[in-house]
């Protein structure tokens, strides 16, 4: 039996890149995601660094 190589790096995610409006600062943020459609999920705005929900696509704000 000839011995195969994997390669660890076969299985590489493709990361999508979902452009959101921060619902804080109101700016454009890019997230990456492997997911087609963000279900739910957590990002950091990248102009005021400020957390925010994803729920469905749609960008909320946390509660405080
Ligand atoms: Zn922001």
């Amino acid at each position: 039996m000839a011995s195969k190589q994997r390669m660890a790096s076969e299985a590489t995610i493709d990361f999508e890149e979902h452009p959101f409006t921060c619902p804080y600062c109101g700016k454009e943020t890019v997230v990456e995601s492997p997911m087609y459609t963000i279900l739910v999920g957590l990002a950091d705005c990248e102009h005021c660094g400020r957390e925010f929900l994803i729920e469905n696509d749609v960008p909320r704000s946390l509660p405080q």
